[in-house]
């Protein structure tokens, strides 16, 4: 079985083997955060971040936008 490779949104940093890390899913008007569980991180439309704070950061610019550009240059 090919292990699917999963690349934090935050830092790209890529793992086969993600311990500890976070899903979330997402819309204009809800967010969702997972603990990791494969068959979340494999969803459609799942993000990908590499541990709590990575999490968090997606968080706080889903606050001050919304969810559906996940490739948005970082303003600051
Ligand atoms: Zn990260």
């Amino acid at each position: 079985m090919i292990g699917t490779i999963y690349r934090c949104e935050i830092c790209r940093t890529e793992s086969a083997t993600p311990v500890r890390w976070f899903v979330i899913q997402c819309s204009d008007v809800r967010l969702q955060v997972w603990k990791w569980t494969s068959a979340e991180a494999d969803r459609a439309g799942a993000l990908h971040f590499c541990g709590e704070a990575h999490a968090q950061v997606y968080i706080s610019r889903w606050f001050e936008s919304f969810c559906g550009a996940p490739k948005l240059k970082n303003p600051h």
